[in-house]
Parts: structure tokens; sequence; C-alpha cells
């Protein structure tokens, strides 16, 4: 299922709320990359706490990473 673009769905992101490493220790900015596109920074994969995220789990989500990889399906 596609991840729409919503204030409410970026409201629900878990990447920015302090749990994720890679986010803080590659000081990454936005969020729901799953929906939207992978981030501008280049990146260290440090762990990824997708998987306890509500949206990944409403979703159907599969995969992990997507401020490196893009978002789902791509
Ligand atoms: S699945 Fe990952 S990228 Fe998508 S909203 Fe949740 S924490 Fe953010
Ligand atoms: S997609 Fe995964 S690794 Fe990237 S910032 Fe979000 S939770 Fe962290």
């Amino acid at each position: 299922m596609n991840v729409l673009n919503t204030f409410e769905n970026m409201g629900k992101c878990i990447c920015y709320q302090g749990t994720c490493a890679t986010f803080a220790q590659n000081s990454l900015s936005g969020g729901l990359f799953c929906s939207i596109a992978r981030c501008a920074e280049s990146l260290e994969k440090r762990g990824c706490v997708c998987d306890s995220c509500l949206i990944w789990h409403d979703c159907g989500l599969t995969e992990l990473y997507y401020c490196a990889q893009g978002s789902e399906g791509r």
C-alpha cells in the first residue's frame, strides 16, 4: 500500500522522534521517507526502527531504510 504524504502520517513517523540512530548520527532532517523519497543527505546505516512504526504495520510495508533507498516499491 502506498503511504500518503499527509500531515497526519508525518506525525506518526518515528524517524525523527529520537529512537533511530541512523537519523540522529547522520543529522538527517524530515521524515516519512517511505512516502516521499530518500533523503537528500548521504548517510551511513546505523539501524532502522521502521518496523516499530504504526505506518509500517498499517500500510503493510516490508522494507527498511527508506531514508536511504527511497519509498516502498522503488
Ligand atoms: S515506516 Fe519508517 S519512514 Fe515510514 S513513517 Fe514509519 S518510521 Fe517513517
Ligand atoms: S527510514 Fe529507518 S533508518 Fe531511515 S530515518 Fe527512518 S527509521 Fe531511521
